[in-house]
């Protein structure tokens, strides 16, 4: 009897008739004879609705109460799709983070899972119940409610995938795979059929929402065998693994991100330790910075450059300027109207040329690049948040236009 995870979004369990149609999928997976653990988003735009709730009451509510509201959404959704497992005569059980077990650490919103308790989920598997558990949420050591960052169910299904050693663990979305880039900005984007967990986890950091970074993390360091597929059309969709045969192309996609910000510190003394210091308080503080770029200006000063998501601004700023007089710099810049644009692909280990190659379809399209960044299978650019889009077009045409 092989064990099977199913995660399905938010789009998947939208309204009444989607969910039905998610218990159909469980249901079928049951009665083929397997065990079924599944995770559920909260339905459609309700974390967003949740969030503008919040802003309504207080903009500066704290991480703790963000937590409390935000993680409401999936037991909506699997209290509901509970319920209609048992209208199919089913028997079924929902479960939220904090009676299953799902430590975290307590980085509220930003948590990370440090252990899952096996003895809940196990005693219902073994009583032969399809287990729903809330996906997004965990609990910290105070017995505290956290979530995991937005789009996290994803690594909710596959640390759980992990820690029940399950043969499958399937991400139900709203579209039927992974694709060579965001299929509702080109249209004529291409299906992957199998992508490397390294190439997901570059596409995914940069800007992919199709699947939460952390889950590819996850699921390459446990071995996860895991696919992308669509919950409104039964057909073969994307499997994420460790080795994949590319053939044809390079490049396995492109990836838009638009949540980032750029901080620039400008007139720091150029001595050892300065970056040190500015890293050090800012890692403290959770705030993860990305892209760096070190300048040196007039008189012997230097300017430190970052890029970071949108979100942490305020704190990343507030962080700074109040170390102003240990750090001894003259001031801070902010510029949030940027975008970071890339190209992921293994094969631009051994091909040369590929990042001139993005570089001149950016050219091409008149687009201007403020920073550049490259991993060993990553090319990014820095630009203007307005040129996102048409820089994805080029650059996405440039590498696999007149494919068939
Ligand atoms: P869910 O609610 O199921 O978690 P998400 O909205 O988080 O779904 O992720 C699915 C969306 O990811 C798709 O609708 C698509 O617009 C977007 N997306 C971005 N990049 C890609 C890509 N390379 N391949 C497929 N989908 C992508
Ligand atoms: N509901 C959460 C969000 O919207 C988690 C998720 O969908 O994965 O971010
Ligand atoms: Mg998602």
């Amino acid at each position: 009897m092989k064990l099977i995870v199913q995660k399905f979004g938010g789009s998947s369990v939208r309204d009444a008739q989607r969910i039905r149609n998610v218990a159909e999928i469980i249901a079928d997976t049951y009665k083929a004879g397997n065990k079924v653990l599944v995770v559920l988003s909260a339905q459609g735009d309700t974390t967003d609705d949740l969030i503008e709730k919040a802003q309504e009451i207080n903009p500066r509510a704290s991480k703790r109460e963000m937590d409390m509201l935000l993680s409401t959404g999936e037991q909506i959704s699997i209290a509901l799709c509970a319920m209609a497992l048992e209208g199919m005569g089913l028997p079924v059980v929902s479960l939220c983070a904090w009676q299953v077990g799902i430590h975290t650490t307590a980085v509220h919103s930003d948590a990370r899972i440090t252990k899952i308790e096996a003895e809940r989920i196990q005693r219902e598997l073994d009583k032969n119940k399809i287990v729903l558990v809330a996906g997004f949420q965990g609990v910290d050591r105070n017995g505290d409610v956290t979530t995991l960052g937005r789009g996290g169910s994803d690594t909710s299904a596959v640390a759980l995938a992990a820690a029940f050693r399950a043969d499958l663990c399937q991400i139900f979305t709203d579209v039927d795979g992974v694709y060579t880039t965001d299929p509702r900005i080109v249209p004529d984007a291409k299906k992957l059929p199998a992508i490397t967990y390294d190439e997901m986890l570059e596409l995914a950091s940069q800007g992919a929402q199709v699947l939460h970074n952390r889950s590819v993390e996850l699921a390459k360091k446990y071995h996860v065998d895991m696919e992308v597929v669509s919950s409104l059309e039964r057909k073969p969709g994307t499997k994420v693994k460790e080795v994949v045969n590319m053939e044809k192309t390079n490049i396995a996609g492109v990836a838009k991100d638009t949540s980032i910000a750029r901080i620039a510190v400008v007139g720091l003394a150029h001595n050892p330790g300065v970056a040190f210091r500015v890293f050090d308080l800012l890692g403290k503080a959770h705030i993860n910075v990305d892209a760096i770029i070190q300048s040196i200006g007039r008189e012997s000063s230097k300017d430190i450059s970052f890029t970071l998501p949108r979100a942490d601004v305020e704190e990343a700023v507030k962080v700074l300027e109040n170390n102003k007089s240990v750090l001894r710099f003259d001031h801070v810049t902010v510029e949030d109207k940027i975008a970071k644009v890339s190209i992921v692909g293994a094969g631009m280990m051994t091909t040369p040329g590929v990042a001139a190659k993005m570089f001149e379809a950016l050219y091409d399209a008149n687009i201007n690049i403020q920073m550049i960044n490259t991993s060993e299978i990553r090319v990014s650019v820095l630009i203007d948040e307005e040129n996102a889009t048409a820089a994805v077009r080029a650059v996405h045409e440039k590498f696999f236009g007149g494919e068939d």
